[in-house]
This record gives structure tokens, C-alpha cells and sequence, in this order.
């Protein structure tokens, strides 16, 4: 098959101590099952707390797997992302990488923009020489539209777009096929992030790239993905190919994220409920479905038994005990 990435109940859960017969544990990602196919743009979408950014870390090797597993497959490699360490560790560094969420922290004041880009290649041994060194940097920063001539200089001389490139290169140097980009554009102006997200594809089809976009934001998520995932609370609550997503969302938490998004249509008053309230913090997770303190639709049932994901024949997958029922009732 062509997945490259998948998931099977995975968890990453944090002991927090506790008495020595009841030890309590923070489940940021909890039995999380996703399949990311080679060549795709998964999105990954939710408020903060939801557990986004852990999983994306979670799949790179960089966050504990408490449970279930995750399996990387390429044409060269298989891993078993639960147990891999050693030599197999060090060579899955290069395959999966991350771009980093906010460029102003990522990039060291101090370093010129050759010697960020060129860091990943140094730390990994990836290159024999400085001169083979210099050439992927180069050709690397063409590839991101960088201008070479800057090269030399230093990273606080540029805008948020190019320096947001710059994090871009330094991620896609190693020459990876996953990549988790955790927020890449959200501290952009709109204009840039449209500039951004459009390098980000032609990246993905001229070097055969995988994606995992996390992002709070649907709108941003809606031009860019072939296929989305929303996280509330550590759980997926609803999965589908955008286009369905987009068409007819099917969980009340997506719902209401999408009423978040300003509409264009005057006419439009918008049917779906606002999102009120605060997710609740992972220390304290409510029994039942985890939606319920802030869901409109909350019945009963709803608080103590909790909905399981479930893919009803059609590949638009989604966790509510009312979501045929709701959607019955939204006006056409
Ligand atoms: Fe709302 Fe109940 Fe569905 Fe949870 S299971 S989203 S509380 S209707």
C-alpha cells in the first residue's frame, strides 16, 4: 500500500506522580490511529491543548510513545517508531523532520543563513566536505527561492516570509520525505502565508514530500490539504478527505470551528453554534465523550459514555453518538 506514516492507538502519555498505588498519567495524545499516504498534505487541526502539536512531535520520534505504535515506511526502511534507537534513530532524523513554528525563535541571531541551513548536514554527517556542504545549501536555497547572494548574512536582516524560507531550507536539507510543519504560517500576514503555503506544494510535488500541516486555523488548512484530521482533547473526533470535511462536517466541534471562520455571504447568519467556553485542561478530562462541557448537542449519554471513532462505509470518519440525527436536522 502507500502509506508512509501510520498510527495505531497511539499514546503519549507523562507520569505526573501520584501515590505509589495510583499513579496518574497526562494523556496528551490518546489511542490516536491515522494513515498519512505517501505523497499526501495531512492536515491536523484544533485549538490549542488538543494535543496537535504532541502527536506531529510524536511521529517525528521527538515526544514519548506510551502506547499502541507508529510505523514508518519508505522504500529503503521500515521502523518501528515506538522502539527505534541506535544507528536506525540517526538515519530516521534525516527522513522525518520539522519546521519549526515560530522563525524568529528557531533562527540563532548569531549564525549566518548559510550556517543554519548548513547545521542539520554538519550535525548529521551528511556531507564529506565543506564544498559539498556549500552545494546542497545552495541548491537547497534555490530550491526555497532564497536569494543566495544572502547567504552571508544574518537572519535578523530579513522579513517574516523569507525567514520563514530560510526554516523551510534548513528543514529540507537533510533531504527528508516526511515533514511536520507545527503552525509554520500562523505568525505570517495573510499575503505572505498564501506565498508560503504555495512554496510548501511546490516542494511537496518537485521533491516527492510528505506532509503533516498542523494548524488552529481550517481556513488555512481548507487550500492547502488533501486530507484533514481534528483533534479535541487528545482524541481524534472526526477524519475525512478535505473536500467532505469542507462539504458537510459531521462532529459539533468541527462544526463550531467552522463557524469560527468570518463568512463572505451577507445573506449568511450562519446556522452553526459558536464555540464557547475553554477546551479543559488534560489533567482533567471529562468522562464521557470529552466534547460534552461545551457541546450544544450534549445529551445524557453523552457524559458518560465516551463516542468512539468510527468510519460509517464512505472514508469520512467521525466520534459523536448524534452525528446522523444532527445532521438530519441542519437545514438544507
Ligand atoms: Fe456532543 Fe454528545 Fe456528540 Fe459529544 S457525543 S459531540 S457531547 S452530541
Amino acid at each position: 500500500d502507500d502509506i508512509l506514516i501510520s498510527a495505531d492507538r497511539l499514546t503519549v502519555g507523562y507520569p505526573l506522580g501520584g501515590s505509589i498505588l495510583r499513579k496518574s498519567v497526562l494523556k496528551a495524545v490518546n489511542e490516536v490511529s491515522v494513515h498519512i499516504e505517501r505523497g499526501s498534505f495531512f492536515g491536523l487541526v484544533g485549538e490549542s491543548g488538543s494535543g496537535k502539536t504532541t502527536l506531529g512531535r510524536a511521529l517525528l520520534k521527538a515526544a514519548p510513545i506510551t502506547g499502541g505504535s507508529a510505523t514508518y515506511r519508505d522504500d529503503e526502511v521500515q521502523y518501528d517508531l515506538a522502539t527505534l534507537d541506535g544507528a536506525a534513530l540517526k538515519d530516521y532524523r534525516k527522513r522525518a523532520q520539522l519546521i519549526f513554528q515560530d522563525p524568529y525563535a528557531a533562527l540563532s541571531p548569531r549564525m549566518t543563513v548559510r550556517d543554519i541551513i548548513a547545521e542539520p548536514l554538519e550535525v548529521m554527517g551528511l556531507t564529506a566536505s565543506r564544498q559539498e556542504t556549500d552545494e546542497r545549501v545552495r541548491e537547497i536555497a534555490a530550491r526555497c527561492r532564497l536569494n543566495l547572494e544572502h547567504l552571508r548574512r544574518f537572519p535578523h536582516a530579513f522579513s517574516g516570509g523569507q525567514r520563514q524560507r530560510i526554516s523551510i531550507a534548513r528543514a529540507l536539507v537533510s533531504g527528508p520525505k516526511f515533514v511536520v510543519a507545527d503552525e509554520s504560517v500562523a505568525a505570517l500576514d495573510v499575503s505572505i502565508q498564501a506565498d508560503v503555503l504555495n512554496l510548501l506544494k511546490e516542494l511537496q510535488s518537485e521533491l516527492g514530500l510528505t506532509f503533516m500541516f498542523i494548524s488552529h486555523d481550517l481556513s488555512v488548512v481548507a487550500h492547502t490539504c488533501d486530507h484533514v484530521a481534528v483533534m479535541y482533547l487528545g482524541r481524534l473526533v472526526e477524519t475525512a478527505p478535505t473536500r467532505k470535511l469542507f462539504a458537510m462536517p459531521r462532529h459539533p466541534y468541527t462544526r463550531a470551528l467552522f463557524s469560527a471562520i468570518p463568512s463572505l455571504d451577507p445573506d449568511d447568519r450562519g446556522t452553526a453554534q459558536k464555540l464557547e467556553g475553554e477546551i479543559p485542561s488534560p489533567l482533567n478530562q471529562p468522562p464521557g465523550c470529552k466534547f460534552h462541557t461545551r457541546c450544544p448537542n450534549a445529551i445524557d449519554r453523552c457524559k458518560s459514555e465516551e463516542p468512539q471513532l468510527k468510519d460509517p462505509g464512505d472514508g469520512h470518519e467521525v466520534a459523536c453518538h448524534r452525528w446522523r440525527e444532527l445532521l438530519e436536522a441542519v437545514p438544507a
